[in-house]
């Protein structure tokens, strides 16, 4: 005799009328699960990316899979608005979100940590922002700053599409290098990192190189750590030594240091260890990533 009533749970079958009906929905609508069953990430899409981006394969397999299912989430939740002429593809957007997703994919958190801010402006390439500043002799200049992204409070994320390509480069002046390039920590550049650890430092509401931390790391551990990193690659740069790390990152303490430190850890990992174990191991505890252990 056949029970009398259908058993809950994985054995129960799903109309197929619902998950055509729920395609047809805005993903906004879609839960986390439903995003990944009824949107997944296309395969070619998925391996062009990783193709691109060779660093996101430095992972275990654990990892990568975590970092494409936020990747998944990430293009359904969040909003991409090609601006200046740019034409926006679908491998673009891949590229950019898996990118985007690599300092929080091992926090269990899902797209918690980018709550903050709805959506990602893409320009064709870097973009000149009217700036003033007043030096010190109190007097106010104007002028226009080239900036190949940008993380504001409660606003969107700009990303120069010429700079996301950019990522991983020699300093070779390939086509697509930046000014970066004939500067030392030239491989680490990458812009998508570095901005969205901004967004993560902003959490808090001002970018001070101090993000949210976990329980298990003190404020004064942190800002301990990364100030003595600090201090050691200055003084190296200022003798005119090889640094690791792009010397933009020394310019405006923590605030700048923190992402320039971040881009090195995923871009170049092994160099960031061996110049400075101490402030890649409490990176690698907060990014809960380890990936010197798989870099080539
Ligand atoms: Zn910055």
């Amino acid at each position: 005799m056949p029970p009398i009533h259908q058993p809950r749970g994985s054995g129960a079958p799903r109309p197929r009328w619902l998950d055509a009906w729920l395609r047809r929905l805005p993903p906004a609508w879609l839960s986390d699960a439903q995003v990944q069953r009824l949107r997944p990430l296309p395969e070619p899409l998925w391996q062009n990316t990783l193709t691109q981006c060779p660093w996101l394969t430095w992972r275990s397999p654990r990892q990568l899979h975590q970092l494409r299912e936020l990747s998944t989430l990430f293009l359904a939740r969040k909003q991409f608005t090609p601006v200046g002429g740019l034409v926006l593809t679908d491998a673009m957007a891949v590229q950019v979100a898996a990118q985007a997703c690599l300092p929080i994919h091992s926090w269990a958190m899902g797209l918690h940590p980018y709550s903050a801010f709805v959506g990602v402006v893409m320009q064709p390439e870097q973009v000149l922002a009217p700036r003033s500043w007043t030096d010190d002799n109190g007097v106010t200049h104007e002028g226009h700053e080239p900036l190949s992204g940008e993380a504001m409070p409660g606003g969107p994320i700009m990303l120069s599409w010429q700079d996301v390509q950019a990522a991983g480069r020699p300093p070779d002046g390939s086509p697509g290098s930046t000014p970066n390039d004939t500067q030392a920590g030239a491989t680490a550049y990458n812009v998508v990192i570095h901005e969205f650890c901004h967004a993560l430092d902003l959490l808090k509401g001002e970018a001070d190189g101090l993000p949210p931390l976990p329980a298990e790391i003190t404020p004064q551990e942190w800002r301990d750590t990364l100030w003595q990193a600090f201090d050691h690659f200055r003084d190296a740069w200022a003798h005119g030594d090889p640094i690791v790390i792009d010397p933009y990152g020394l310019e405006q303490g923590l605030s700048e240091f923190f992402p320039v430190l971040a881009e090195t850890f995923f871009m170049t990992p092994k160099t960031l260890k061996a110049a400075h174990p101490a402030v890649y191991s409490l990176l690698s505890r907060y990014f809960k990533d380890d990936p010197a252990n798989w870099a080539p």
